[in-house]
């Protein structure tokens, strides 16, 4: 029975025959998402908002065919570019044109890249040949727009690709340029990850009538993550983190890895550690010459290198086959860059994974940063020397059942009969084992991680500010029922954990225990030094909140006679004229408080906080304020801030994080 030829859905969306051919040859036979909708918008221009990873390079490939070429098979030489494509870096300009090199093999196009850091004098040669897609960045467009070797006149199609990207690098200029440069009844076609204001203000500039097409999963809108990547986050200390990102790689065999760094140096120091470690590893980075990059990549490509590591620079928008996994050695900087570096695998519907290695230290920003991105990501040790061990046994075992389904060769078969008939049989499967273990590569050894640093943070406990800088809270195991009070377990803490009162910001005294707000910057050795035992006060411990800062329920000793004994009740629970009320205005009442009102000749009004004589001033916007003396810094007070503060002051307990009260 013969099988049934697959009808390619290209075919049926109208693509062109050529293109199809291309694409059933490397076996595409269905579009994704942004390709559908793409084909679907003839002689439209398109704003995309796509995921990287989603064919869009395809999808735009499709379009400038149908333009260029129309019904006829093959395409119409031209002295002139009649599709152009600006891309934020070389890599991703070189991938744009061997993917469009083999989508257009059979049309005849001329598919031409133009980069920096080649020669100048060799672009314009091959424009004198004859280009019918260019492909390229500003800078280098803009050179050879300068020089008069490339003329834009005859651009029929302009695509725009990773436009968020080449904003974010500064290109709008050289972008404004070469679309002021290109004729303005071409077809526009601008893709971007994203679609801030400026993108969008860029195609209400550019484009005419655009059909926006949105591919990103509408399963998780505004989500970074990919539905195909799965996130993973190990917590190691700081000076663990090449090794262990050796024990993650030695667990992952073959699977083709990209190690993210921050910066070129970083790129380089890795780099060299991995080869030495026998790891068959490439580095890209900005500083590198083309050729070199392009070499670093081409061995990824083709599988001779398993390790590719990369600055985010020169991984943007790489399209590297059969990557299975991404490692964020360091921290990216935002979203943008997470989504961008993860986005690297999980490729045209393939799975990947996407690990990011986090020192103790910077763990709060870690979660910020998954939180940003609306990502659920739990912390796991790194694998351990053990782990690798285990892995290595495994697939030692793996190996050896695998062996045993092919037929000897007739050596080792008479090797074997020999060693058996004078030998124990266990002992010398043990000894070959033995041997082979060995030889495999060993993980290295990582110090354990606190299970309690693994644990997911008390909401609350982080990323909400506090003086304008992200916190950590604390706690100390002395509350209101040991007669906490700010002005003694402040520097407490200060000296404990060795900061200064500048890293503190809340402080609130619960009746068991005071949390306290440290700035997250100083977190990490405030907690370490807070952890050592004080002698002088054995029992004071300083520990990780567990659980968020309470509303201010009970309040530090107070000047006011009802809580002169002990700490105050719940303000909920007090009856009658010292509880405090809010500052809203009370219909009706007498004993309402009435502040910022000035009142006018009433002996009874209430003129809270101060005491007045009457030379004081009277009104909050009319208080006078002293110069500075001159030459001098003008104070808190003389820098025109009222003499008097009426009403807002803050309570003992919350001295370092002045709020208003609210209720
Ligand atoms: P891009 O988003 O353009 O970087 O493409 C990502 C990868 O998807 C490239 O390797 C493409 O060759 C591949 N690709 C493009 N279109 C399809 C398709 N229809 N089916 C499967 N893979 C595709």
């Amino acid at each position: 029975m013969s099988e049934e030829p697959t009808v390619s859905e290209f075919a049926e969306l109208g693509a062109h025959p050529s293109l199809v051919a291309a694409l059933s040859e490397k076996g595409y036979q269905a579009p994704t998402p942004v390709q559908a909708s793409a084909l679907g918008a003839p002689d439209q221009d398109l704003l995309v908002s796509s995921q990287t990873g989603s064919g869009k390079t395809v999808a735009f490939g499709l379009v400038i065919a149908r333009k260029l070429m129309g019904e006829a098979a093959r395409i119409t030489p031209s002295k002139m570019p009649r599709a152009l494509v600006i891309a934020p870096t070389r890599e991703l300009a070189a991938q744009v044109q061997r993917e469009l090199g083999w989508l257009f093999s059979a049309t005849g196009a001329k598919v031409a890249a133009f980069t920096g850091g080649t020669d100048l004098r060799g672009d314009s040669r091959t424009i004198m040949r004859g280009v019918d897609i260019a492909v390229g960045t500003p800078g280098r467009l803009v050179d050879l727009l300068e020089r008069r070797s490339l003329d834009l006149s005859g651009v029929e199609v302009l695509v725009l690709d990773e436009a968020d990207e080449m904003l974010d690098m500064g290109f709008r200029e050289a972008i404004e340029q070469i679309l002021g440069a290109a004729p303005t009844e071409r077809r526009t076609l601008l893709f971007s990850a994203t679609l801030p204001s400026e993108i969008r203000a860029l195609a209400k500039k550019y484009q005419r009538d655009a059909h926006s097409i949105d591919s990103r999963s509408p399963k998780t809108p505004g989500q970074s993550g990919h539905d195909d990547i799965t996130y993973e986050a190990h917590l190691c200390k700081d000076s663990e983190r090449t090794a262990a990102l050796v024990n993650v790689l030695r667990m992952v065999e073959e699977e083709r890895t990209l190690v993210f760094c921050r910066t070129r140096e970083d790129v380089g120091e890795l780099h060299r550690e991995l080869a030495s470690r026998g790891f068959l590893a490439a580095a890209i980075s900005g500083d590198r010459a083309q050729a070199e990059r392009d070499r670093a990549l081409e061995t990824m490509r083709q599988g001779r290198v398993r390790v590719l590591v990369a600055t985010n620079v020169a991984a943007r928008g790489l399209d590297l086959p059969e990557l299975g996994l991404v490692v964020h050695s360091d921290l990216p900087e935002n979203v943008e860059a997470l989504t961008h570096r993860s986005g690297r695998t999980g490729r045209a519907g393939k799975k990947g994974r996407s690990l990011f290695l986090v020192s103790i230290g910077q763990r709060r920003k870690a979660e910020r940063l998954f939180h940003a991105a609306k990502l659920k990501i739990v912390f796991t040790p790194a694998p351990s020397l053990d782990d690798v061990a285990r892995h290595e046994r495994d697939a030692l075992k793996t190996e050896v059942q695998a062996a045993l389904t092919e037929p000897p060769a007739e050596a080792a078969q008479a090797l074997a009969r020999e060693l058996l008939s004078d030998g124990d049989a266990e002992a010398l499967v043990a000894a070959l084992l033995d041997r082979a273990l060995k030889a495999r590569p060993a993980g290295e050894k990582l110090a354990a991680v606190d299970a309690g640093a693994m644990r997911p943070a008390p909401q609350g406990t982080v990323g909400a500010k506090s003086h304008g800088e992200p916190f950590v809270l604390f706690q100390v195991n002395l509350g209101a029922k040991d007669q906490a009070q700010v002005n003694w377990i402040l520097p407490l803490i200060c000296k404990r954990g060795a900061v200064t009162r500048r890293e503190i910001g809340a402080i609130r005294i619960a009746r068991d225990c005071t949390f306290v707000e440290v700035a997250e910057r100083a977190a990490a050795e405030f907690a370490a030094n807070a952890a050592e035992r004080d002698p002088r006060a054995p029992n004071v411990q300083i520990t990780r909140a567990t659980a968020a800062m309470p509303p201010r329920m009970f309040e530090g000793p107070s000047k006011h006679p009802a809580r002169r004994d002990g700490p105050a009740k719940p303000y909920a629970k007090r009856e009658g004229a010292a509880a405090p009320r809010p500052y809203v205005k009370r219909e009706g009442s007498a004993e309402a408080p009435r502040p910022y009102v000035k009142r006018e000749g009433s002996a009874e009004a209430p003129r809270p906080y101060v005491k007045r004589d009457d030379a004081a001033p009277r009104s909050y916007d009319k208080k006078p304020t002293r110069p500075a003396p001159a030459g001098e810094r003008p104070s808190y007070i003389d820098r025109g801030r009222p003499a008097v503060r009426p009403t807002f002051t803050p309570k003992a307990t919350d001295r370092h994080a002045p709020r208003k009260p609210s209720r």
